[in-house]
């Protein structure tokens, strides 16, 4: 097992295994046409080709699993991603210990007048100071209301399952996450996004070290054709064609020759 990788003030990400490499998913992917293993392509071309064309079954090939503990409102949106499998610390069986996320200075942000969903500026040092005073008593409060309900308030013994009502999302829990490279592809690409919430984008950035460490040509590939890259409408698509109309190419454009044809077949332009 690794070591962990420290994400917020009292979270991690601990990689605890891995099924699979790139040569089970080039394999896998040269099933497809029955020529077995036989290297008809190296398997950097293979690889970027099948996250170029939306070929992905290969990449369910390979399987991660980690340990993690984030808060509990950053496990309310991990669990989303419904294509993974879970197991998380169960707050019936456990007493659950004190520790709370508390947000630094500089993530306390003003309400963005643009994204309803998201902060914009940080506030003044001052109010930051305020927010995370009242965060901090407000959970430390919610804590004892949880031990004395726990010990009923010296009656009798109160079940854990009732006494955890009144803890706040800020919580740390943990769970164990397993789940095949293709939606990890997909969940890393929704919350890298800068739309993402920052907390929950941190524990995206570190499982995106392991990835890349663990299948580093996949993971050009999807930054190439995936989390860099942008899908235009019909209509964006139709400027495109317009501004380039009189563009021969200069050679600037990157990739095999491959690639090359397909990006001036994309735009309808004439290849240098
Ligand atoms: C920035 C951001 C903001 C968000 N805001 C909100 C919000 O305000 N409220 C809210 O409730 N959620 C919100 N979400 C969660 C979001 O709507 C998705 O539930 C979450 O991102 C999981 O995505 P997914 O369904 O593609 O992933 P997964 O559940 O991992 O599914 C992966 C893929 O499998 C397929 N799939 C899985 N299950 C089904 C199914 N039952 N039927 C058909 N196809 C399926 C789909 O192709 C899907 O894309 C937000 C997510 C992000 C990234």
């Amino acid at each position: 097992m690794s070591d962990a990788i420290k994400v917020l003030d009292h979270g991690f990400v601990r990689l605890v295994d891995t099924m699979g490499d790139e040569q089970a998913i080039v394999d896998a992917a040269r099933v497809s046409y029955q020529q077995g293993t036989q290297k008809t392509r190296n398997n950097r071309g293979l690889i970027r080709y099948l996250m170029r064309r939306g070929h992905t079954s290969p990449l369910e090939m390979c399987e991660l699993k980690i340990h993690v503990k984030m808060p509990i409102f950053v496990a309310r949106q991990w669990i989303r991603h419904r294509t993974a499998s879970l197991n998380e610390v169960s707050g019936r069986y456990s007493v659950l210990p004190s520790e709370f996320y508390l947000p630094e200075k500089d993530c306390i942000k003003m309400q963005s007048k643009q994204n309803k969903q998201g902060g914009s500026e940080p506030v003044s040092s001052s109010i930051a100071s305020v927010v995370q005073d009242v965060m901090k008593e407000g959970a430390l409060q919610n804590y004892q209301d949880y031990e004395n309900i726990l010990q009923g308030y010296g009656v009798c013994e109160i079940a854990r399952e009732t006494a955890r009502m009144v803890l706040p999302l800020s919580l740390y829990t943990e769970m164990y996450w397993k789940i095949d490279l293709h939606n990890l592809l997909h969940f890393l690409r929704l919350r890298l996004d800068s739309h993402a919430q920052y907390e929950i984008r941190v524990y995206a950035e570190a499982i995106a070290k392991i990835v890349q460490d663990w299948v580093p040509i996949v993971w050009e590939a999807f930054v190439d054709y995936k989390l860099e890259a942008h899908p235009f409408s019909r209509q964006e698509m139709d400027v495109i064609r317009r501004v380039f109309a009189s563009y021969e190419g200069d050679g600037s454009v990157q990739g095999t020759p491959r690639e090359v044809r397909e990006f001036f077949a994309a735009v309808a332009l004439k290849e240098s």
